[in-house]
C-alpha cells in the first residue's frame, strides 16, 4: 500500500528547505490535495457534472518571502525534469513570465503569472508531493492549487475560491498547454472531508454528498502505465465534442439530450456521434450516481460506474488494455459494487467501490490477474487546500 502521511511529508519538506536555503527559516506551509473522480469523466469541459473526491495525498509548498525580488523554487519530485532547482526575477508588467524548460516549472510559473493580486514579492519555496506524478490523480492541479495557496499567504488576494480554481486552470491551459476542464482545480480547492462533491461545471454550484459509511471503501489502483498521446488525444476529444454541439446548434453537449443526438445521427461523423453519446450519457449517469450514493444504494452506484467505464472504452476510446484488465479483475469477485477508469485515460488509475470486508481479496485478485505491477491506495475523502501550522 502506497502513501506516506502528510505529516511526514511536511517534515521532510521543511528539512529540504533548511538544507538548501541555509540561514532562512520557512514561515509559510500549505498543502493541496490530488483527486479521484468517482464518476463523470470528460464531462467537465462539456459543462456537465462530475463527482470527485479530494485525496489525503497532497502537494506541499513550504517557504518564505525574500527581499531581493528573486523567486527560488525547488521540487523534490524525482520524476520532474532537470533542473529541479531554479531562480528567476519576479514578474513585472513589462516582463511577464513565459513557459519553457524545465516543464515542471511551467505549472508554477503559470500560477504566478495568473495570480490575482500583486505585485508579488520574491520568495524561496520547496515543493514536495505524495500524489503520484502523471498517475491520473491530478498531481498537476494539486501543484497549481498549492502554489496559489502559498502566494495567498505572502500577498493576499480577495479569497474568492472560484476565481482561485479558474486562475489555476488558466495556468494549466496557457503554461502547460493542457486544455483541461475545471474539475481538478475545483476539487483541489473545495474538497470536503468525508464527502464527494457533485460539481455542476456550468453553474459551478457544488453539492456535497456524504461518504462516511465505514463498510464502504474507495480503492484506487494505479496501473503504473502512462501512454503518450494523452495531451493530443485530449484536445481531439474536446474538438469532437464542440463539433457535435455545433452541429446540433447548441452551446455545449450539456444542452443536448440522447433523443436530440439520435435524431441527428445521419448528419454527424460516426466517431463524433459516439464521442457525444459518451458525454451525454455520462452526464446523466453522474447525477443518477449522486442520487444513488445519497440513498446508499451502492449496487446502483457501482452499476453506473461500470457503464461509465464501458462508455469511455467503447464510445470515447480513452481506456487502454491495462485499465480494462484492472476493471475486469476488480469486478470478478464478491463484494465489489463497481469499478472504472478514472481521470483522462490512456493509463493512470482505476477507482473501485468495494465492501470493506472484501478489500483484501479484491487487491489480491487484481495483483494475481494484472499483467503489470499495480499500486493500491485505500482512500478517504479529504479536505481541500489549506494552510499548515509549522
Ligand atoms: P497528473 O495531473 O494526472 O498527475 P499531468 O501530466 O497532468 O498528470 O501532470 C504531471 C506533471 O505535473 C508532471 O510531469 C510535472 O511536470 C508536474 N508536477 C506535478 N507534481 C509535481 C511536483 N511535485 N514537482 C514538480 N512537478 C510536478
Ligand atoms: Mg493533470
Amino acid at each position: 500500500m502506497a502513501e506516506a502521511g502528510a505529516g511526514v511529508l511536511v517534515e521532510e519538506t521543511l528539512q529540504v528547505f533548511r538544507d538548501n536555503y541555509p540561514g532562512c527559516e520557512p514561515t509559510v506551509g500549505v498543502a493541496a490535495p490530488g483527486r479521484v473522480n468517482l464518476i463523470g469523466e470528460h464531462t467537465d469541459y462539456n459543462e456537465g457534472f462530475v463527482l470527485p473526491v479530494a485525496l489525503p495525498m497532497v502537494t506541499v509548498v513550504v517557504g518564505c518571502q525574500s527581499s531581493n525580488g528573486i523567486i527560488s523554487l525547488l521540487t523534490t519530485a524525482k520524476e520532474a525534469d532537470e533542473p529541479r532547482r531554479l531562480e528567476f526575477p519576479v514578474l513585472t508588467e513589462s516582463n511577464p513570465l513565459s513557459p519553457g524548460l524545465p516543464c515542471w516549472a511551467n505549472y508554477v510559473k503559470g500560477v504566478i503569472q495568473h495570480y490575482r493580486a500583486g505585485p508579488l514579492p520574491g520568495f524561496k519555496a520547496v515543493i514536495a508531493s505524495n500524489v503520484p506524478l502523471g498517475g491520473g490523480l491530478s498531481s498537476s492541479a494539486s501543484l497549481e492549487v498549492a502554489m496559489y495557496t502559498f502566494l495567498q499567504q505572502i500577498c493576499p488576494d480577495n479569497g474568492d475560491l472560484v476565481e482561485k480554481a479558474l486562475a489555476c486552470q488558466k495556468a494549466e491551459h496557457t503554461f502547460a498547454s493542457m486544455p483541461c476542464g475545471i474539475m481538478d482545480q475545483f476539487i483541489s480547492v473545495m474538497g470536503k472531508k468525508d464527502h464527494a462533491l457533485l460539481i455542476d461545471c456550468r453553474s459551478l454550484e457544488v453539492t456535497p454528498v456524504p461518504l462516511t459509511d465505514p463498510s464502504l471503501v474507495v480503492l484506487i489502483t494505479n496501473s503504473n502505465v502512462r501512454h503518450t498521446l494523452t495531451g493530443s488525444e485530449y484536445s481531439t476529444r474536446r474538438k469532437q465534442c464542440k463539433e457535435a454541439a455545433d452541429a446540433l446548434k447548441k452551446e455545449t453537449l450539456r444542452d443536448v439530450s440522447i433523443a436530440d443526438l439520435t435524431a441527428a445521427e445521419s448528419h454527424l461523423d460516426a466517431e463524433v456521434y459516439c464521442r457525444a453519446r459518451h458525454v451525454i450519457s455520462e452526464i446523466k449517469r453522474t447525477t443518477d450516481a449522486a442520487k444513488a450514493l445519497t440513498s446508499r444504494d451502492y449496487w446502483e452506484f457501482g452499476r453506473l460506474m461500470v457503464q461509465s467505464h464501458n462508455s469511455l472504452r467503447d464510445d470515447y476510446e480513452v481506456s487502454c488494455p491495462e485499465l480494462d484488465e484492472l476493471v475486469a479483475a476488480a469486478m470478478d469477485g464478491e463484494g465489489v459494487y463497481g469499478s472504472r477508469m478514472t481521470g483522462g485515460g490512456f493509463g493512470g488509475c482505476t477507482v473501485t467501490l468495494v465492501d470493506a470486508a472484501a478489500v483484501e481479496n479484491t487487491i489480491q485478485r487484481i495483483k494475481d490477474n494484472y499483467s503489470g505491477t499495480a499500486t493500491f491506495y485505500i482512500t478517504k475523502p479529504s479536505r481541500g487546500a489549506h494552510v499548515l501550522k509549522l
